[in-house]
């Protein structure tokens, strides 16, 4: 299947895992922006309480409450520079998530049970911490929740108990506060998941167009191209190990007459079935069989010397006799054969002079009668 509806998509494994995985890294990155955010607000309280009241900063008790946040930072931001955000798991990032909002509540809840007059910024507090973790953790929305829920309880909270004698102003707040957050979450979210979406499907077709580029379109064996690529990284291979390296080029015999008896549609035909045969003569994983151009093949076989060239030129010889293809116009056979041609490269050669070589012992293997394979000794 080349190409996908957006739903199948939507629906595919790859999809639900890159999602799962690119949330994750977001999140972390996220978490970790939280971390340095949170301590300068950190330092921001501070400054404000000392300006507002020093006597309350030096009281030992602001000091208890300070500690697990302070704590849970350093610990952040230490984890973070010394492992890298990529290196830690899923269980440990929402561990830590959830000492965050639990230090920054044992610090606010503290201030409010303190109460002082330099505490009255601490609803504005409770409300700054909302948008900091709402965008925060927004790819996720129970993660999300789970961040925001404790300080905009506690904003209401405190607004109630300090100013009201009626709870409609923090309620409302609260159901205002909770619709803005979720509603914002849900667009971004959407935005988020487009965007992963996207990229998986340029990534897709990006292999496929890779992939048709090497492909011969007819046979669909590797083409010219991919095969000039490979020949040459198997010559720098061979350069480099000082391993043996054979190519066989494969001419069909007689085929203009075999078009010209059963047709062009059936020489195409034809063309696929040997390439099929060729690609099935090579056992090696390093071996490549591609359509050349027209009626010629070549096959390119590295770690292998005269020996082994003419070993796979005779296999090709009988898979072709096996496959029986009839052919009613051939001089030689009255099933479809081939000639070959074998090379053998040799240290400093280029892929031209190897292919040059091939092509001789090819013609040589046409003058002999066809049907035969000629190697270089
Ligand atoms: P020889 O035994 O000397 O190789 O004879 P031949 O007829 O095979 O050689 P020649 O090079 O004269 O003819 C090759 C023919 O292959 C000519 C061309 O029409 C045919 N051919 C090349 N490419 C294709 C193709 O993609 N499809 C089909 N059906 N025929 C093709
Ligand atoms: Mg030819
Ligand atoms: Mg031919």
């Amino acid at each position: 299947m080349l190409f996908c509806t957006k739903e199948q998509v939507l629906k595919s494994h790859q999809y639900q895992t890159q999602l799962q995985s690119e949330s994750l890294t977001i999140i972390k990155r996220g978490i970790v922006w939280a971390t340095y955010v949170s301590s300068a607000l950190l330092l921001v309280v501070m400054l404000n309480i000392y300006y507002f009241d020093k006597a309350f900063f030096d009281a030992e008790h602001l000091t208890i409450k300070l500690v697990p946040l302070a704590l849970a930072l350093i610990t952040g931001i230490a984890v973070t520079k010394v492992y890298g955000v990529s290196r830690i798991g899923i269980a440990k990032t929402y561990a830590y998530l959830g000492v965050l909002v639990a230090a920054w509540c044992y610090l606010l809840v503290g201030l409010e049970m303190l109460s002082s007059s330099a505490m009255q910024g601490i609803e504005s507090l409770a409300d700054v911490l909302v948008i900091l973790f709402a965008f925060a953790l927004f790819p996720n929305r129970i993660a999300m929740l789970l961040g925001i829920l404790p300080f905009l309880v506690f904003g209401s909270l405190y607004h109630f108990n300090q100013y009201s004698a009626t709870p409609i102003y923090p309620i409302t707040k609260f159901l205002c506060f909770l619709g803005i957050v979720l509603s914002g979450q849900k667009i971004i979210s959407g935005w988020f998941t487009k965007a992963v979406l996207r990229n998986i499907e340029k990534k897709k077709l990006l292999a496929q167009f890779k992939l048709l580029a090497l492909i011969d379109g007819l046979t669909s064996i590797s083409n010219r191209r991919h095969f000039d690529d490979v020949l040459r990284q198997e010559i720098k291979s061979s350069e480099r190990s000082e391993q043996p390296l054979s190519i066989i080029l494969v001419d069909i015999d007689y085929f203009k007459l075999l078009n010209d008896s059963l047709g062009h549609q059936m020489g195409d035909e034809y063309l696929m079935k040997v390439a099929q045969v060729l690609n099935s003569a090579l056992d090696r994983p390093r071996d490549l069989a591609a359509r050349y151009g027209g009626e010629e093949f070549v096959l390119v076989l590295p770690d292998t010397d005269a020996t082994g060239a003419s070993h796979v030129a005779n296999k090709v010889k009988w898979m072709l006799e096996e496959a029986g293809l009839m052919h009613p116009s051939s001089g030689v056979s009255k099933y479809v054969t081939v000639s070959q041609g074998i090379a053998l490269w040799q240290k400093g050669m280029l892929s031209a002079n190897l292919l040059e070589r091939a092509d001789a012992m090819l013609y040589q293997a046409k003058f002999t009668g066809r049907n035969c394979y000629v190697s270089e000794s």
